[in-house]
C-alpha cells in the first residue's frame, strides 16, 4: 500500500516518522478521511474545508494546497485500486528537538501523511438488523467541532461499546445527545428528522450535511435543534452517520429496543436516497 509522507510517495510499511513527532507526544495534529466511492472522491472540497478549519484553530498553516491535496488524494487512490477507499490525512506540528508543550520556535517543517485504505462500510447483514449503541457522558473537552489526532477521550468513549459487543457509543452532556464516538446522531420522531445543532460540542460531520440537504430536497421535514435524552430514547428511529458508516440505523441503546428493534422506513427511504446521492455524484 502507497503512503505520502512529507512529499515522498513510498509503501506505508517503510514510512517513518520521528518519536518526538508533536502529533505522537501530544496529539498535536489534524485528520481527515475522506470516502472513495468508484475511485472518485466524495465531497473532497467539504472535506479539505474541514481539514483547513481544524489546522487554523491549530494555529497551523496548511501545507498543501486544495489542488495539492487532490493531487496526493488522486495518486494515493489509483495507486490502491479497489472502487471503494477511504483516503486518510493527517497533519502534525512536526518533530521539535525538545519535548515542550509550547510551539517550536523556531518553527519545524509539519509532519503530513497520507494513505488509502479500504473503506469499512456497514455490511448487508448489519444493515438489515440495525446496530447496537451504549450511552455515556461526554467527557471529550470543548473543541469537539476539530477533527484533531488527539482521540483519547473518543478511544475510551468507544471502548466501552466495542466492549459490550455494541456499533457505537452515543455521547449525552447535560440531558442533551451530542453525537457518536465516531459519528454524528439523527433521531426520527414523528416522520421529522431531528439534528443535534452545530457547535463547539460535536464534529460538523460532512455525512450529517449531506443527510440534511437530502431530506430537504425530498420533502422530508428536518429540524436542527438540541435533543434531549429522553427524545432518543422514546425516538421512532436513530441513525448514526459518517463517512465510513455512512447512514446506519441504531436498533437498540442501552439494552432498549429503539421502537419495535427494528430498522425503519426512514433510515431505509435515507439509505436509499443516500447511495442514489452517491451513484449520481460518482457519475458526474
Ligand atoms: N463525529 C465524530 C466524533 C467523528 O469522528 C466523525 C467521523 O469520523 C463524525 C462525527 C462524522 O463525520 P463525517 O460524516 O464527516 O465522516
Amino acid at each position: 500500500m502507497l503512503a505520502y509522507l512529507n512529499g515522498n510517495y513510498l509503501p506505508l510499511d517503510e514510512a517513518r516518522i520521528s518519536p518526538m513527532d508533536r502529533g505522537f507526544l501530544f496529539g498535536d495534529g489534524a485528520y481527515e478521511v475522506i470516502p472513495v466511492y468508484s475511485r472518485r472522491p466524495f465531497r473532497l472540497q467539504q472535506h479539505l474545508e474541514r481539514l483547513e478549519r481544524t489546522l487554523a484553530a491549530l494555529q497551523l498553516a496548511n501545507p498543501l494546497s486544495k489542488e495539492q491535496w487532490a493531487e496526493v488524494v488522486q495518486r494515493l487512490v489509483d495507486d490502491h485500486g479497489s472502487e471503494d477507499q477511504g483516503v486518510y490525512l493527517q497533519v502534525t506540528r512536526g518533530a521539535a528537538p525538545v519535548r515542550d508543550q509550547a510551539f517550536p520556535r523556531p518553527a519545524v517543517p509539519p509532519t503530513v501523511f497520507a494513505y488509502a485504505d479500504r473503506l469499512p462500510t456497514p455490511s448487508a447483514e448489519l444493515l438489515a438488523t440495525g446496530g447496537t449503541a451504549l450511552t455515556a457522558e461526554d467527557f471529550r473537552w470543548l473543541r469537539c467541532d476539530l477533527k484533531t489526532v488527539s482521540l483519547v477521550a473518543n478511544v475510551l468513549l468507544r471502548q466501552l461499546s466495542a466492549a459490550a459487543g455494541c456499533t457505537e457509543t452515543i455521547l449525552l452532556r447535560d440531558g442533551l445527545v451530542m453525537e457518536g464516538s465516531a459519528s454524528n446522531v439523527l433521531v426520527v420522531q414523528d416522520g421529522v428528522i431531528l439534528a443535534p445543532p452545530k457547535s463547539n460540542l460535536i464534529l460538523p460531520g460532512v455525512t450529517y450535511d449531506v443527510v440534511l440537504e437530502l431530506a430537504t430536497a425530498n420533502g422530508i421535514p428536518t429540524q436542527v435543534r438540541p435533543v434531549a435524552e429522553a427524545e432518543l430514547r422514546s425516538a421512532d428511529e436513530v441513525w448514526v452517520t459518517s463517512s465510513t458508516k455512512e447512514v446506519l440505523p441504531i436498533t437498540r441503546i442501552d439494552d432498549a429496543p429503539v421502537a419495535d428493534g427494528r430498522p425503519g422506513p426512514l433510515a431505509a427511504r435515507m439509505n436509499a436516497l443516500y447511495q442514489d446521492f452517491k451513484n449520481q455524484v460518482m457519475r458526474r
